[in-house]
């Protein structure tokens, strides 16, 4: 259930709930929200409780939260959280555009493509560093040296650094370079990492699993929130379907869907998505039209010579072209994208 506190709720009638909601054996996340506070309260409960909590000072009413996600659910915040770190923000006006190779190859191919989509306008920079391949005999990924390298990209810039984690033994690593943590598509549902990048102190990218319905997405966010971290952000990256022209498949109906039900910023891969160069910059169009609050794509400087995904890979100038023709979206639905530093990268 959520305790809504009144518009005009002290702090100290706030911290003083909080505490009756923990006397009770429940937890509880504080939701701040830009009119007014609510307390989530989540566990087991008895009707004699909520008759209590209604009766505090500074409290408006108790209800109950419909949905299986809590913490997740629009019921319990009117308005879109806002993801910062850095240079990158999400769920605001402006629509984040995260962009960089699939797997870091090496110092030259991480540091271009991070100026590239700068100048082009992205706000954050990707890069597997641990990359989940579907074949044991597939290159890995550069490891805690993809990291470093990430690292410095992000000092030359000043790009914030997105970049996935597969285990939990690789937590505190990862979240010791990155400043967001992706959950790739293959961990979605696996919970002792969704509760381990809930403590990490770092905002996280939650892809959704290609096999994985929309309740089992919002409910793989709920660990992640109901662990401490009230920074993630979901990301509709496609499914399983019994089409195969396309990689996967990707639902843009979900970006709406999400909207409605929870209050977490909805980010789209169209390079998975896809799997499909050509397809990339049409679907991350769609996807601004759809109301996405942030896109996440494969750029590479040479896509034929990357040594993972150089088929849905953009080259820069198809990138600086994407760019351009999804700022011309986001305007059409009143929504910003930021301009390229320079003209022509
Ligand atoms: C990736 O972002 O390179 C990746 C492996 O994505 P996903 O987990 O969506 O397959
Ligand atoms: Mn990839």
């Amino acid at each position: 259930m959520i305790v809504v506190m009144k518009s005009n709720a002290t702090p100290q009638q706030i911290q003083h709930m909080a505490e009756r909601i923990e006397s009770f054996g429940l937890r509880v996340h504080v939701i701040e929200g830009t009119e007014r506070t609510v307390l989530a309260a989540i566990g087991e409960k008895r009707e004699e409780t909520k008759e209590s909590l209604a009766r505090g000072d500074g409290v408006d009413k108790v209800v109950p939260i419909l949905a299986s996600y809590k913490i997740a659910s629009r019921e319990v915040k009117e308005e879109t959280s806002v993801v910062r770190t850095g240079s990158l923000e999400v769920g605001g006006q402006n629509i984040a555009v995260i962009a960089g190779p699939c797997s870091v190859e090496s110092e030259e191919q991480i540091l271009s493509s991070a100026k590239a989509i700068q100048a082009a306008g992205a706000t954050a920079l990707r890069g597997g560093a641990f990359k989940p391949r579907t074949s044991p005999y597939s290159f890995q990924g550069m490891k805690e040296e993809g990291l470093k390298l990430l690292a410095l990209a992000r000092e030359e810039t000043g790009l914030s650094v997105v970049t996935e984690v597969m285990a939990t033994e690789q937590v505190e690593l990862v979240a010791k370079y990155a400043d967001v943590l992706q959950i790739g598509a293959r961990n979605m549902q696996n919970y002792a990492l969704l509760e381990a990048v809930g403590k990490c102190g770092k905002p996280v990218l939650l892809k959704r699993s290609p096999s994985g319905t929309i309740d089992e997405f919002l409910l793989a966010a709920e660990y992640i929130l109901d662990a401490g971290n009230p920074d993630v952000m979901l990301c509709e990256r496609g499914i399983r379907t019994f089409e195969t022209h396309t990689r996967f498949t990707l639902p843009l109906a979900t970006v709406g869907y999400l909207h409605e039900r929870t209050h977490l910023p909805v980010v789209v891969d169209p390079s998975h998505g896809t799997g499909i160069a050509s397809l990339v910059t049409p679907m991350a169009a769609a996807s601004v039209a759809a109301g996405a609050d942030g896109l996440i794509v494969e750029v590479h400087p040479d896509p034929e010579t990357a040594v993972s995904d150089g088929y849905q890979s953009l080259d820069f100038a198809q990138f600086e072209d994407l760019m351009v023709r999804c700022r011309a979206v986001a305007k059409a639905v009143d929504r910003e994208i930021a301009e390229a530093a320079v003209e022509s990268v």
